[in-house]
């Protein structure tokens, strides 16, 4: 006889930087055991990669390849703080540098070395509630580049950021279409070629701007992290604007 099937809770998502909504549900056991297999991983994209499994499997709504990068990161915080509790644990090594006793001399005083790294670890406490999106200063996505032409951008997302891509690519990724007086050309309709020709023609001026009021001013996860190392009694005070820096 088939076993009566448990319903998975579903949880609706939204953002102000996301078109529509979405909803997601816990991960599974089985989804766990991926993220314990790359937690220890240097490798960028092989985490990226457990990241959308567990994404594609929890999320209903969307592509996930083709969300927003940091819209990608927020729901992977939301799914970890549904599926296994709000609290993490991450430790972190002080670089504070101190003074440190290595050994006694001959007449019983202490050797010290002056100004080594502290090491000690420290740990920390991480209310994955107050791990939220955040968005500081001037931002747009519409550059005008002459008084006629200009480039609507759109954000890197989770397919542009997985795998081996120059800088180069994945700014001409992030350009959703380029308009004249008459026409907005979607960059889909061109090459690779064509698109490193237009971009190239960009004055340098209007590259810096692009680079200040879109790239650098993007969205980004934002929670700062308050702990006094144990060793030296420093106080560190860390901005954690990636998922990189939680699950360490
Ligand atoms: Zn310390």
């Amino acid at each position: 006889m088939a076993l009566p099937i448990i319903p998975k809770a579903s949880f609706p998502y939204t953002s102000k930087w996301l078109k529509g909504k979405l909803t997601y549900h816990p991960f599974t056991v089985g989804l766990e055991s991926i993220l314990l297999q790359v937690k220890d991983s240097k490798d960028k994209t092989e985490k990226l990669n457990a990241i959308r499994q567990i994404l594609e499997d929890c999320v209903a709504g969307a592509d996930v390849m083709a969300l927003p990068l940091f819209i990608v990161e927020d729901l992977f915080i939301r799914i970890r703080e549904k599926s296994s509790g709000e609290s993490v644990q991450a430790t972190y090594i002080c670089t504070n540098a101190v003074d440190k006793v290595t050994g006694k001399n001959e007449d019983g005083s202490d050797i010290i070395a002056q100004g080594v790294e502290c090491a000690t670890p420290v740990h920390v406490d991480i209310n994955l509630k107050d791990v939220k999106l955040a968005q500081e200063g001037e931002h747009k996505l519409v550059f005008q580049i002459t008084e006629d032409i200009g480039v609507k951008m759109r954000y890197p997302s989770l397919e542009t950021s997985i795998g081996e891509n120059a800088p180069e690519d994945i700014v001409l990724g992030c350009i959703e279409s380029v308009f004249d007086a008459e026409t907005v050309h979607p960059t889909e309709g061109s090459t690779n070629e064509e698109l490193m020709v237009f971009w190239n023609s960009v004055p340098l001026s209007k590259k810096k701007e692009i680079t200040q009021l879109f790239f650098q001013s993007m969205p980004s996860l934002s929670y700062t992290i308050q702990a006094v190392c144990p060793g030296c009694g420093y106080v560190h005070e860390q901005k954690i604007d990636s998922l990189n820096s939680i699950f360490t």
